[in-house]
Formats: structure tokens, C-alpha cells, sequence
């Protein structure tokens, strides 16, 4: 049997080893989907002896807190912005980007807009089925971006769905009955904006779309020739042979590869800031520290 591939990026349960690197650069906050504050997230990461740290909430980018201590991990500012390729909706994460750019701003205010009015029609539609109140149950809450997420607690909250995954399953997805259509930017506008704002845009999580493998090669093309420059290839739940994959296509778009978690809850048991799987050493070689970006912002990595 060949020796298993030396792990360059651990998981949030190897306590005892200290990788050089450990890059979470996806993960959510209030100001979005997530249920806790930077503050939480950063702490978190710290105690997962997370090394770097992007905070990528949906279509919001702010300026990075100050460090509340020495150990913190370095962050870097991100964003992930939800866009559609072909009708079919993709997120597109961007990560370095300088948050107060105009061009980036003006685009994610209009998401914001979009969110919006999207959240106004499944409050129209809801308040037919019979339940008010959804839009001042959401306007209470810290998020800037209001999400289906958000919806779905919302109807758990008030008996309407008995839990998150049936609200989603019977009300919000494309067959549910409050289903509005989102109508995002498209991907290349998405990484367009990112680039202006001096980021790299990176595409999000690319084994859960439901897009059979000829596709993803076809959607990777495009997001390449889009200005796309690295792709994420190491979050929960990866099946190994996706992870290849992934892998492969980056090789043949010469795409750089990134890792995060898409942390959302603390209190979801599968998930945690930092803990996904490593990449393995010869992955590990096209990893986002190479990228010049990463290099002039946080110094040359030896992984
Ligand atoms: P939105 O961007 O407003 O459409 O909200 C989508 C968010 O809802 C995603 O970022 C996920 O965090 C969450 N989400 C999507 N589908 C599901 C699902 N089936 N179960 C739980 N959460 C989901
Ligand atoms: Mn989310
Ligand atoms: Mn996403
Ligand atoms: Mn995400």
C-alpha cells in the first residue's frame, strides 16, 4: 500500500499537530447567514489554530476588525457573491478585496436591493398563505444580506415548517411554495467587480452544484475566461473523487485551489471554522498562498 499523502492542512480535530498553514477562507457571519458574530468567528478560528481567515458573508464585504490579539489569525477580507452562469446560480467567492472599492460596492448594494425585493415577494406570498411579520422579524436581526436562511428560521419560529431542512425542502427551493426567482448578476460581472477591487475570485464550493462533470468542465471554462483565477476544492463533505476532480480541472484552467469550511453555526455538529479536509502535498503545490496576491498581503508560504 503507498504511504498515505502527508496532510498540509489539518483538521480542526488534529489539536495536537501545528501545521505552518491552515486557510479557512470561507466562512459566514450576522452580517449574512451566520448565526455569530466576526467576533465568535474569530475566536473560533483561533481556538482551531486556524492560521489565515476570510470572512465571505453573501453579497456583504466590510472593513476587517482590529486584531484583538496577538494569536488571532491574519485575516483577509472576502466576499461571496451569489451570480448566475447560464440561468444557473453559482456563488463566486472573492477574497483580498479591498472592501470600500466602488465598483465592488456599487455591485453588492445592488444585491442587497435584489435580496431585498426578493424578501418582500415571499412576504407577499406568505402573508396570503396566512402568516405575517416576516419582514420585521428580519429588519431586528444584524444581517445586511437577507437570505432564505433567514426565511427558514423564520417559518421554524412560527410553526409554519417544523424544521430548517423541510422549510427549505417545501417552501423555499425552486418547487416550494413561497419560490421566488433570484435575479443575481451575472458570474462574469461578479469576478469582474472582484478583480477591480483588487481580489481574487474564486469559485465557490463546485461539487454541489447540481451540474453533472462535462458541465462543471464547460462552467469552469467560462468562469476562467471570465478573469476566474482559483477554485475551491477542500470543504465539508467533499466526496474524494470530486476532490480529483477538482483538482484536475484547476490543473487544466490553471487555476490556483482554495480551502474553507462555509461555517455557518456553531451548533451544527458537521461543521466548524477550520475543519475540512487538507489538500495533500502535491495539491497543496497550487494551493492560493502561491498567488502573488496572497504573497505581497501575507508573505511567501513554503506549502
Ligand atoms: P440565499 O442566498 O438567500 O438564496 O440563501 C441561501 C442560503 O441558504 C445558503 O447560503 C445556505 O446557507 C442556506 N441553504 C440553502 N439550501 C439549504 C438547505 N437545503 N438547507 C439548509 N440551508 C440551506
Ligand atoms: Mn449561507
Ligand atoms: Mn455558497
Ligand atoms: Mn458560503
Amino acid at each position: 500500500m503507498p504511504p498515505a499523502p502527508e496532510i498540509l492542512c489539518y483538521s480542526a480535530g488534529d489539536v495536537n499537530k501545528s501545521p505552518a498553514l491552515k486557510a479557512d477562507l470561507h466562512c459566514h457571519t450576522h452580517l449574512s447567514d451566520g448565526k455569530h458574530s466576526p467576533a465568535f468567528v474569530i475566536e473560533r478560528a483561533r481556538a482551531n489554530q486556524v492560521t489565515h481567515l476570510a470572512m465571505t458573508d453573501h453579497d456583504v464585504s466590510q472593513a476587517l476588525p482590529e486584531p484583538a490579539s496577538e494569536h488571532d489569525p491574519k485575516l483577509i477580507a472576502g466576499v461571496e457573491i451569489s451570480c448566475l452562469w447560464e440561468s444557473f446560480e453559482v456563488h463566486m467567492v472573492g477574497l483580498f478585496v479591498d472592501p470600500t472599492n466602488a465598483t465592488l460596492q456599487t455591485l453588492l448594494t445592488q444585491q442587497q436591493i435584489r435580496r431585498h425585493t426578493r424578501v418582500a415577494q415571499i412576504d407577499a406570498k406568505l402573508t396570503a398563505l396566512g402568516t405575517t411579520g416576516l419582514l420585521s422579524d428580519l429588519v431586528a436581526k444584524p444581517a445586511i444580506a437577507l437570505t432564505r436562511s433567514h426565511i427558514a428560521d423564520f417559518l421554524v419560529a412560527n410553526g409554519v415548517c417544523k424544521t430548517r431542512q423541510k422549510a427549505f425542502k417545501t417552501h423555499l427551493n425552486r418547487s416550494g411554495k413561497l419560490f421566488v426567482t433570484a435575479q443575481w448578476c451575472c458570474y462574469t460581472e461578479a469576478a469582474s467587480a472582484i478583480k477591480t477591487a483588487g481580489g481574487i475570485p474564486v469559485l465557490a464550493h463546485p461539487g454541489r452544484y447540481a451540474l453533472n462533470k462535462a458541465k462543471l468542465r464547460r462552467l469552469l471554462e467560462s468562469f476562467t475566461a471570465a478573469g476566474g483565477e482559483a477554485l475551491e476544492a477542500s470543504y465539508p463533505n467533499i466526496a474524494a473523487d470530486m476532490n480529483q476532480y477538482l483538482i484536475q480541472l484547476a490543473a487544466d484552467n490553471d487555476l490556483y485551489l482554495s480551502t474553507g469550511s462555509d461555517f455557518h453555526d456553531a451548533a451544527a455538529q458537521w461543521t466548524d471554522v477550520g475543519k475540512f479536509p487538507g489538500l495533500e502535498r502535491t495539491a497543496a503545490e497550487r494551493g492560493i498562498w502561491h498567488h502573488p496576491v496572497w504573497v505581497k498581503d501575507c508573505g511567501a508560504s513554503e506549502q
